[in-house]
């Protein structure tokens, strides 16, 4: 899969191409990553790519032909794919929406905002989809565009094991359960016995029942999603019964 990401600020794109499991799956060639400046496509001394807002206010807004230029020349180079802006009033990114991309397998165009935002009239007429990464304001696009490239190229096959994907949080519809590893005894405390215990069954029945009671605790939204997207089993209604939840 391939992104084109416009940036201001390039270099900050080593912190995804350079570290773990992406920096790995590029190696690999899953993935490839061209960053591209929206001032190489200005015409004047300063290279402008921002100006004040029509109508006041603080700040400055990004104008519309500098970035325009650029995703004209991504896709000039190649990249056909969608092209996705960032801002807080953006469709919130989630685990469902990121498998949907990984499985449509299409290159994308990233753009990275930055001061008040962009002008309009450019996200009207070249971007498909705007991003939100939550309800917070960043000073820039690059982070949110970094949390998307990351969460979809984890999923990418062969990017790591397929069986970690798998059972992670949200894919099971709810929240991952507790880990432990060695020492069996830390600081006083033991690793649930359970695990310890060999038996297969046993453990995969603990480790459903402490993602119910986890995702119940801090996101009971998503046990009613769970619930509605059939995959909450019988036995996992039965303990959220009996937990005065019932489903
Ligand atoms: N004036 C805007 C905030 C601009 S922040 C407002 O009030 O909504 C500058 C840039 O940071 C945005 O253009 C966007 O690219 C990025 N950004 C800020 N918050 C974000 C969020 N929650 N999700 C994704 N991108 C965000």
């Amino acid at each position: 899969m391939r992104f084109d990401v416009i940036t201001l600020f390039e270099p900050m794109f080593a912190a995804v191409t350079e570290n773990g499991i992406t920096s790995r799956a590029m190696q690999r060639g899953l993935w490839s990553l061209y960053t591209w400046n929206p001032r190489e496509e200005t015409e004047d001394n300063h290279r402008t790519v921002d100006d004040r807002p029509f109508g006041g206010g603080p700040g400055m807004v990004m104008m519309a032909d500098p970035l325009a230029r650029t995703v004209r020349r991504i896709r000039r180079s190649g990249n056909v794919g969608r092209v996705v802006s960032f801002a807080p009033n953006g469709t919130r990114l989630t685990d469902e929406t990121v498998r949907r991309w990984v499985a449509e397998d299409r290159d994308m165009v990233l753009i990275c905002g930055r001061y008040e935002g962009i002008d309009q009239r450019f996200l009207d007429n070249y971007v498909d989809e705007t991003v939100s990464i939550g309800d917070f304001v960043l000073s820039g696009g690059e982070l949110a565009a970094m949390v998307l490239i990351d969460a979809v190229v984890r999923q990418l096959p062969g990017a790591i094991k397929e069986l970690s994907t798998l059972d992670e949080s949200f894919s099971t519809g709810l929240l991952d359960a507790p880990h432990y590893t060695r020492p069996e005894v830390w600081e006083g405390q033991a690793v649930p016995e359970v695990l310890l215990s060999g038996h297969h069954a046993n453990i995969a029945k603990w480790t459903r029942e402490q993602a119910l009671e986890l995702t119940l605790r801090t996101r009971a939204d998503l046990i009613e999603k769970a619930k509605a997207s059939g995959k909450l089993s019988e036995t996992d209604r039965l303990w959220l019964k009996k937990h005065g939840y019932p489903v």
